[in-house]
C-alpha cells in the first residue's frame, strides 16, 4: 500500500468493480476477479468507497475502529479492486475550466488504475506523461493523428517535426476528415499543428520539451542520416513503416545497442528478398487506418512508458488493414551480423 498516514486517504473502488447479490451474499468485483464479502461492515464499506470521504472519516461514520477499515482498505487493495486517492472526489467547487481538467483526466486515469499493482487510481502514471519528452517524426495523416491521440491521453510534451519535401500549407492528401478536415485546406502547416496541440491536449505543458526525447515515433519512410544520429545519440525509436499494399508494419521498437536496430531489419529483409525500404516521397493512410493505427500505438506508447516494456522491441507487427479483427503477424529480429549496432 502506498505510503499515505493511517486512515487519511480516500478509498474509491476502480472502475467496473461492482457489487452483487448472490442469494444471501454478496460478490464485490470485476467479471474477471472479485472476493465475496464475509461481513455486514464489510458491504456497508464496499458501498461507501466512492472517494468522497477518508478512511478516519469513514471509521467514524460507520461506527467502526479504523483499524477494521484499514483491514478491508488493505484486502481490496491486494485484490486490485480499489484505488486510494489523497484528496477527496469533488469536482463541485472547481472553475469550470478545472472541471473540465479533472474530468478528462479521471477518464484517462480509470483505465491506468487496472494497471497490475496500482492503487494510486492511475494519477502518478498519469502525471508521469506529462513529463515525457515525445517526438513524432514525419508529418502526415498518420503522425497528426498520433499527435492528437498522445496529447490527448496527457502526453503533453508531444512534437510533431515535418519531415521533407511536403508543401508549406495543408493540402487535399492532409485532409483524413477526422483530425484534418475540409476548412483547414491552406492553413499554414505550422499553426495547424500548433492549433491541433492546443485543442487536444488536457493540461498546458508544464515546462519545455527536453532535448534529446525519451521516444521518437517515425511515421515517414526511413531517412537514414535521421537513424544515424538516433542511433549515435542513443535516442529509443519505433517506427511505423508506410502502407504497403493491405498491410501496415508497426515496429520494431529500437533501444539503440541494446536491440536490433533498423538497419539490421533491413539487412535481414534483404536477405530474404523483400525491400527494406521504399522512398516514395508521400503516402498517406486511408483515414480509419490512422485512426485505428494512432489509438493503438497511443496504448502502446503508454505500456512501454509505464513499464519500460512492449511486445514491440525486437519485433515487428504486421496489421492486414481488410482483415483488422485478425491477429497481426510477428516477426523477431536479430542483430545482424553486418551491422555492426550492438
Ligand atoms: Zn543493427
Amino acid at each position: 500500500m502506498q505510503a499515505l498516514r493511517r486512515g487519511d486517504y480516500f478509498p474509491r473502488l476502480k472502475t467496473g468493480v461492482v457489487l452483487t447479490r448472490l442469494s444471501d451474499r454478496y460478490f464485490l468485483g470485476l467479471p474477471s476477479h472479485g472476493l465475496l464479502l464475509e461481513s455486514g461492515l464489510s458491504l456497508l464499506l464496499a458501498r461507501s468507497f466512492d472517494g468522497s470521504r477518508s478512511g478516519r472519516e469513514l471509521a467514524g461514520y460507520l461506527h467502526c475502529s479504523v483499524d477494521e477499515v484499514e483491514e478491508f482498505v488493505r484486502l481490496l487493495v491486494k485484490e486490485d479492486l480499489l484505488e486510494l486517492l489523497e484528496e477527496p472526489r469533488n469536482l463541485a467547487h472547481s472553475d469550470l475550466s478545472s472541471q473540465i481538467i479533472a474530468i478528462r483526466r479521471d477518464i484517462e486515469s480509470s483505465l491506468l488504475s487496472h494497471r497490475a499493482e496500482v492503487s494510486d487510481g492511475g494519477r502518478d502514471e498519469l502525471n508521469k506523461r506529462a513529463a515525457a519528452s515525445i517526438l513524432i517524426s514525419g508529418e502526415n495523416r498518420l503522425g497528426r493523428h498520433l499527435l492528437v491521440a498522445l496529447q490527448a491521453s496527457g502526453f503533453t510534451m508531444t512534437r510533431l517535426v515535418r519531415g521533407s519535401g511536403l508543401p508549406p500549407r495543408i493540402d487535399g492528401a492532409d485532409i483524413c476528415g477526422i483530425v484534418t478536415r475540409t476548412g483547414d485546406i491552406g492553413k499554414l502547416r505550422r499553426e495547424f499543428v500548433a492549433e491541433l496541440e492546443r485543442n487536444s491536449q488536457i493540461e498546458r505543458a508544464q515546462s519545455a520539451p527536453k532535448n534529446s526525447p525519451d521516444l521518437i515515433i517515425s511515421t515517414a519512410p526511413i531517412e537514414w542520416d535521421y537513424v544515424q544520429r538516433w542511433m549515435s545519440e542513443g535516442s529509443v525509436h519505433l517506427h511505423v513503416n508506410q502502407i504497403i499494399g493491405r498491410e501496415i508494419e508497426v515496429g520494431p521498437l529500437v533501444k539503440p545497442g541494446a536491440t536490433p536496430c533498423l538497419r539490421c531489419v533491413a539487412l535481414s529483409k534483404r536477405e530474404n528478398g523483400v525491400k527494406g525500404d521504399y522512398t516514395s516521397a508521400r503516402v498517406e493512410v486511408p483515414s480509419a487506418a490512422a485512426a485505428f493505427l494512432s489509438g493503438l500505438l497511443t496504448l502502446a506508447v503508454g505500456e512501454y512508458m509505464a513499464t519500460e516494456n512492449t511486445p514491440l522491441l525486437a519485433s515487428s507487427h504486421w496489421y492486414d488493414l481488410l482483415e483488422p479483427m485478425r491477429p497481426p503477424e510477428v516477426r523477431h529480429w536479430n542483430f545482424h551480423p553486418e551491422c555492426g549496432c550492438r
